[in-house]
């Protein structure tokens, strides 16, 4: 048997290394336009940043490799630019010499990944402007900023898209020593979580210095007078700029299975069925060209990450030796890290649950420390937990914090691709000493908090929906004193048994308190004294960062 794969990174690479272990005697073809296949493109904004510091660590197996271990026919700086499928056969290119051959295949795999999305923006093509997508793109930005040092002042970079890849770069070329502006068209980064994350990871973007030019579009760009370039923008701001990095996503690269008359969505990836098969039985394809179904909405989506194009890549490795193999479709599972912190989500966003007009479905925000309180180091994470009201099934998280946030929402991801509920996050049985969690870890936390909600032990509310209505806080007098929304009574949680007759119970009471759980505790009183109550969930640790302008603070007295 003969097998073309087109693409030879991580759907590409992965698929080939698979099948060569289940079958010894198939010929491989691996065919890949650049000069490099499977290198870690993931590694890039490190490499940029100096992390990585050696080029050659980013790659994950060299051509040798693959050849000498997998007996791989590789074929790097080689672009296949027809394909005909009646005849089951590819055109093939070579980069340098321009020569081209046909090759027969008995089965095609197309991971030909994404095309990063470059506007026809007036100046695009200046010097200093990159793309960051391949281990040649990676080391001409480094090559740019060793030889256009600023001359004395601060080096400016503009990162042009606030998405994962975007962040990452702001942060390296930060650890680089520029000053980093990112414009981002959209009115928050990273487009799939909510706002309230968002504002949060914008937050920590600050404190560390990188600037923020938010719901504004670049318009052009143009020479600088001090700097190699300027960015325009679409409000008529202008940014100097040493240097600029496009990351604004990447559009599946589905130009020939279209030609080769193969299905593409209507989000431009090429469809597949679960076992990755295209419309032609002996067609496959992976990775970040294809479109997949959203495990948790079931909808048809685009999800460019290297977890998906892996597994992919080794599922169609299997349907090809005769197996089995499913994709089970995926939830768009996430992390970055960002000056010690980490962002993470996996599964459906409240945002996205609205665009659907779904309704069915419920939130709820903790902030549960990282491990045991008493141990040195815990922090706390920021945890927005998101359930179908009417079974408790988990439809998705976002998870911020300094420490424990990647293992929290893996875990969570796997319970979710397992179809489970909140009452099985609440059961979950998870490792635990006091450096590593808690007894009850942020895991099983988040599961007993939506498992009160699900059993009606407490309902929870926003502070969009509480802001207007009676509003009681159950923090300590100090805490109020403080910081508190002018709405709100103050009756500190010790005292409320004591109290019950100073409340309405012709209204509701929207409970908040620091982060919830005093706020629970609280709701549960007044729930069985006959008032009607519920939690503002995420408490005033929320509300000062999603409505600053409600909250005030009292000024504390000059030092004497
Ligand atoms: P790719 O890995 O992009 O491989 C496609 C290959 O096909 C390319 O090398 C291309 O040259 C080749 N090709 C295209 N057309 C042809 C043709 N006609 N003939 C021959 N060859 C062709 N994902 C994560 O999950 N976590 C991360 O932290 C992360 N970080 C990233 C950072 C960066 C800077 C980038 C660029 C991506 C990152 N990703 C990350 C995304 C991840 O790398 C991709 O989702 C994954 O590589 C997709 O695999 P793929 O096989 O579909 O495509």
């Amino acid at each position: 048997m003969k097998v073309i794969i087109i693409g030879g990174v991580a759907g590409g690479a992965s698929c080939a290394a698979r099948l060569r272990r289940l079958d010894e005697h198939a010929h491989i073809i691996l065919v890949e336009r650049g000069p490099y296949v499977s290198y870690a493109n993931c590694g890039l904004p490190y490499h940029v940043g100096g992390v990585i510091e050696k080029e050659a660590k980013l790659l994950v197996a060299t051509e040798s490799y693959l050849r000498s271990y997998f007996n791989l026919d590789v074929r790097s700086n080689c672009e296949a630019v027809a394909i005909a499928p009646k005849e089951k056969t590819v055109r093939l290119r070579n980069v340098s010499t321009g020569e081209e051959i046909t090759e027969a295949y008995d089965r095609l795999v197309l991971s030909p990944g994404g095309d990063a999305v470059r506007p026809p923006l007036p100046g695009i093509d200046l010097p200093g402007i990159f793309p960051v997508r391949t281990v040649p793109d990676a080391r001409a930005i480094r090559e740019w900023v060793e030889r256009n040092g600023a001359g004395g002042r601060k080096s400016t970079a503009v990162v042009v898209g606030g998405g994962f890849i975007g962040l990452e770069m702001a942060e390296n070329l930060v650890h680089r020593g520029f000053d980093v502006t990112i414009v981002e068209m959209l009115d928050h980064v990273l487009a799939p979580i909510d706002t309230e994350h968002a504002m949060v990871v914008e937050a920590h973007l600050q404190a560390h210095g990188v600037r923020l030019a938010m719901g504004d579009a670049v318009a052009s760009f143009a020479k600088g007078t001090t700097t190699a370039l300027e960015v325009r923008t679409k409000s008529g701001k202008n940014y100097p700029a040493d240097v600029v990095i496009l990351a604004l996503g990447v559009r599946p690269n589905a130009s020939l299975a279209r030609m080769a008359g193969l299905e593409v969505g209507e989000l431009g990836g090429i469809r597949v069925d679960e076992r990755m098969r295209t419309g032609d039985p002996d067609i496959f394809a992976v990775g970040d060209a294809v479109e997949v179904k959203d495990f948790v909405t079931g909808r048809w989506t685009l999800i460019p990450l290297a977890g998906p194009a892996n597994r992919q890549g080794r599922i169609v490795a299997d349907v090809i030796a005769g197996r089995d193999a499913r994709f089970r479709g995926t939830q768009g599972t996430s992390i970055i890290g960002l000056f010690g912190a980490a962002i993470a989500w996996t599964g459906a966003s409240e945002k996205t649950l609205r665009r659907l007009g779904d309704t069915d479905w419920e939130r709820v925000f903790m902030y549960p420390n990282s491990h045991a309180a008493y141990y040195p180091g815990a922090k706390p994470i920021m945890m927005k937990v998101i359930f179908r009201r009417s079974d408790g099934r988990l439809l998705g998280v976002q998870a911020f914090g300094e420490d424990g946030v990647d293992k929290r929402v893996s875990a969570i991801a796997a319970l979710i691709q397992m179809g489970a509920t909140v009452y099985d996050l609440e059961e979950s049985e998870l490792c635990y000493a006091p450096q590593f969690g808690s007894a009850k870890d942020p895991v099983n936390f988040a599961g007993m908090v939506a498992s009160n909600v699900m059993r009606g032990d407490f309902s929870v509310t926003s502070w969009a929906n509480a802001r207007d209505g009676y509003v009681l806080d159950v923090r300590e007098e100090n805490e109020f004193a403080l910081e508190y929304v002018a709405q709100a009574v103050n009756v500190p949680l010790p005292q409320l048994r004591a109290r019950l007759s100073e409340l309405p119970r012709d209204r509701t009471i929207n409970v908040i308190c620091k982060a919830g759980l005093r706020g629970y505790y609280a709701t549960r009183i007044l729930l069985q004294h006959g008032f009607d109550a519920r939690v503002v969930t995420g408490g005033m640790l929320l509300i000062a960062r999603i409505d600053p302008s409600a909250v005030r603070s009292t000024p504390l007295p000059a030092p004497k």
